[in-house]
């Protein structure tokens, strides 16, 4: 018998499982060539999220495409902390829907170039927190899936999405008050004119990075 063909066989089928296993690397990390931070896909870590990444839509602000498709990538200390958050709304039965998470600084000039005013997109030179991996937008959802009341949605520019902003209902506020003390607990901040947007405390750690990430 010739073992020949058989021992090509075995090579052939060891060559694809260790290209198979290198692409799933790929995915869950993007490594910045000057930082040994890696940005990790969040849902890899920990599947209870509810992802609706919008920028992978056309149900955003910008009414365009934005992402090819919807990923949560952050800085690993920052994924880490968050997990640690979804732990805790998860005891309460809540659990997180994120809606942003590190975006590209590429994008970050394609939204530059739909809506080019510093008061709703950052400037893509000077970049945001979350060019950085180190900011999420989120609201909370219920154990059936349904959004809590938050007020606004998502990237609603008016003073009724402000964090100072409390002629709202008492449920709403009690919504609010609630995610931002569990954020706050795992070391993000808030910014004042968004209730979904939070800072990870030491995000200047990281720079900007401009990697994208992989749909296949
Ligand atoms: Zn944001």
């Amino acid at each position: 018998m010739n073992r020949k063909p058989l021992t090509a066989a075995i090579i052939f089928i060891f060559t694809l499982w260790l290209g198979g296993s290198t692409s799933t690397l790929a995915q869950q990390y993007l490594q910045d060539s000057d930082n040994g931070v890696r940005l990790v896909d969040v849902t890899s870590l920990d599947s209870t999220f509810v992802l609706d990444i919008r920028y992978a839509t056309t149900n955003n602000f910008t009414e365009k495409q934005m992402y090819d498709c919807g990923k949560c990538y952050l800085r690993e200390p920052v994924a880490e902390l968050l997990i640690q958050a979804q732990e805790d709304f998860r005891e309460m039965g809540y659990r997180i829907k994120l809606f942003d998470c590190y975006r590209p600084r590429p994008i970050q000039y394609k939204l530059w170039e739909v809506v080019p005013d510093a008061r709703y997109v950052a400037r893509p030179w000077v970049g945001s927190v979350h060019n950085r991996g180190g900011a999420v937008d989120l609201t909370l959802v219920d154990e059936n899936g349904n959004e809590l009341e938050m007020g606004t949605d998502y990237d609603f520019f008016g003073e009724e999405s402000h964090q100072d902003f409390t002629d709202l209902p008492e449920n709403v506020l009690e919504n609010r008050a609630l995610l931002k003390k569990v954020m706050q607990k795992h070391s993000f901040s808030p910014i004042r004119t968004e209730w979904w947007h939070f800072d990870y405390n030491q995000n200047k750690l990281y720079p900007l990075s401009d990697l994208v990430w992989d749909c296949n």
